[in-house]
């Protein structure tokens, strides 16, 4: 396949002095198809901004059941994708793939296998995974090497992502090592938690031979089937999303179990922290909120405020700051630590013009959404829950809060404290992976702190970046100048595309020479 054929870009590109690279881009989700959480901003924005820089970039990506392809208007190709499930070209599923065109000549190809993907989730409900995900990313992870080798002419980068497409750079390099030897495969870990772990039984859905168990490349120490172990062997590079925690992987207390495997690579691992696309996530431009703003014109901040409040239920207060909290609720992201911690901040206030308002906006399992209900109970004019996920109403909490929180217990680099920053809403962290590496404490520089770090994952230690956020926001002479440097921050795709830029041609080079 010329995929040149398809960009937009020009080769006249100032970007661009060297050969043009073509890419394609594995992911489980993309925004705004589909998205449970950062990876699906990312394989939207990195692709955008690699293409930007003049490169070739499809990404490929499952047609889950709530894509309608009709409504989407994409184009179906006339070739389907045969996709073998067990070992070389046995028992060959017949995929469909459908096409569109994004911003900046990015494709998109989805993988319509219905006995897989056609079905409500993308990877399970909130309590609980499918019991066939082993099989569906078994499948998907084949689908995407037989897509690169049949489709594509000259691959220079598959560059996987998380553990759904990491038996990718196995199954190239098992069964196509010729096909194969001019392209680099990369794995980024977003998030070392999900690896992909499965009962041992369910290695057959693999499809590959014996050897790969017997020699435990795709087996963990637990005795678990682990796809994330497999890519993180086979790839020829491994990127995470921030420096910081591409140092704490490799350490025992944030490896995950799979600390050993990484140091193995230590030479091979590097850190570049994602980027936002402000042409979504930025308040000058932001169609879903009520008034668009600037640093100039930051009334138009207290108006989506007051606008969020009365519509929650909130007494509109201007003086009152509003916390903000937009998150999957998972004890990852520290709402264990959230809630003991609000609930004692608020039970102690004697006036009720003091202390802050918080929203949180968030999807999980029941014992949290009854914790934070049960919270919402307790203070109706100071906290309001809203379960579910809704791209809206996040972007409508970016735009009204002053205040958003943080608090994970790790985080691989965290994008919604890089967008509240772009909003004027000064974020509250914990130091830890990416949100150490994008937040400045304002406490330990005057001058150049963008937000509140607090370094003890502990009730106290949260408590006191709350309540040092909620006194700066009365002192609006302080207040004003942090959401200002906050908002010149610039956390833009353009570095970050750059490093993989010279990442890809670098492990191209490598790949080459071997
Ligand atoms: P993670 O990928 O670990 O979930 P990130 O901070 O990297 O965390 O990315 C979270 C993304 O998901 C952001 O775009 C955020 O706005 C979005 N998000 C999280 N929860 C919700 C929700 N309930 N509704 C809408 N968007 C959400």
């Amino acid at each position: 396949m010329d995929l040149s054929r398809y960009i937009t870009t020009k080769d006249s590109s100032p970007m661009l002095t060297e050969k043009r690279l073509n890419i394609v881009f594995a992911s489980s989700e993309i925004a705004p198809f589909s998205k449970t959480g950062g990876l699906g901003d990312v394989a939207a924005s990195l692709p955008k901004a690699m293409a930007q820089r003049g490169h070739n970039v499809v990404v490929i990506t499952p047609l889950y059941g709530h894509l309608d392809p009709q409504k989407m208007r994409l184009s179906r190709r006339l070739e389907p994708l045969e996709v073998p499930r067990k070992s070389k070209n046995q028992s060959k599923l017949e995929a469909i793939l459908w096409e569109s065109q994004l911003d900046h000549g990015v494709r998109v190809v989805f993988v319509q296998a219905d006995e897989y993907f056609d079905r409500e989730g993308l990877y399970g409900d909130a309590e609980n995974s499918f019991e066939d995900n082993a099989q569906r990313f078994a499948f998907f992870s084949r689908a995407v090497v037989e897509f690169t080798r049949v489709f594509s002419l000259d691959v220079d980068i598959l560059h996987c992502n998380d553990w759904h497409t990491a038996l990718a750079p196995i199954y190239a390099r098992h069964y196509f090592e010729d096909e194969f030897a001019d392209t680099s495969l990369m794995l980024t870990i977003h998030n070392l938690a999900y690896q992909g772990k499965f009962n041992s039984d369910d290695f057959d859905s693999t499809g590959l031979p014996k050897k790969y168990a017997s020699d435990s490349e795709l087996f963990d120490a637990d005795g678990d089937l682990n796809f994330l172990k497999g890519g993180l062997l086979y790839a020829d590079h491994i990127t995470t999303v921030s420096p910081g925690y591409a140092e704490e992987i490799q350490t025992p207390e944030g490896g995950a179990g799979l600390h050993e495997v990484l140091q193995s690579r230590a030479e091979d691992i590097s850190g570049i922290l994602n980027g936002a696309d402000y042409s979504i996530w930025s308040p000058e431009v932001d169609r879903h909120i009520s008034v668009q703003y600037e640093v100039e014109t930051l009334n138009g901040k207290r108006r989506n405020k007051a606008e969020v409040q009365h519509s929650l239920g909130l007494p509109v207060r201007p003086t009152l700051p509003l916390f903000g909290v937009i998150s999957r609720l998972t004890e990852q992201k520290g709402i264990d630590l959230l809630i003991p911690t609000v609930q004692s901040l608020l039970s102690d206030l004697k006036d009720e013009r003091d202390g802050f308002q918080l929203v949180i906006l968030g999807e999980g399992p029941t014992h949290f959404r009854e914790q934070l209900t049960a919270l919402q109970k307790e203070f109706p004019k100071r906290v309001v829950f809203q379960h579910g996920y809704s791209e809206q109403m996040a972007h409508r909490i970016q735009a009204a809060a002053d205040v958003l929180i943080v608090p994970s217990r790790f985080e691989p680099c965290g994008l919604t404290q890089i967008y509240a920053m772009r909003y004027g809403t000064v974020p509250v962290v914990h130091a830890t992976g990416g949100l150490k590496d994008t937040v400045i404490d304002v406490r330990e520089n005057p001058d150049t702190g963008t937000g509140f770090v607090f370094d003890e994952h502990t009730q106290d230690s949260l408590a006191g970046a709350l309540e040092r956020a909620a006194a700066t926001y009365r002192n609006y002479r302080k207040w004003r100048p942090l959401m200002v440097r906050a908002m010149e921050k610039d956390f833009s795709w353009n570095e970050s595309a750059r490093h993989y830029e010279s990442l890809f041609r670098a492990s191209r080079e490598s790949t080459a020479a071997e």
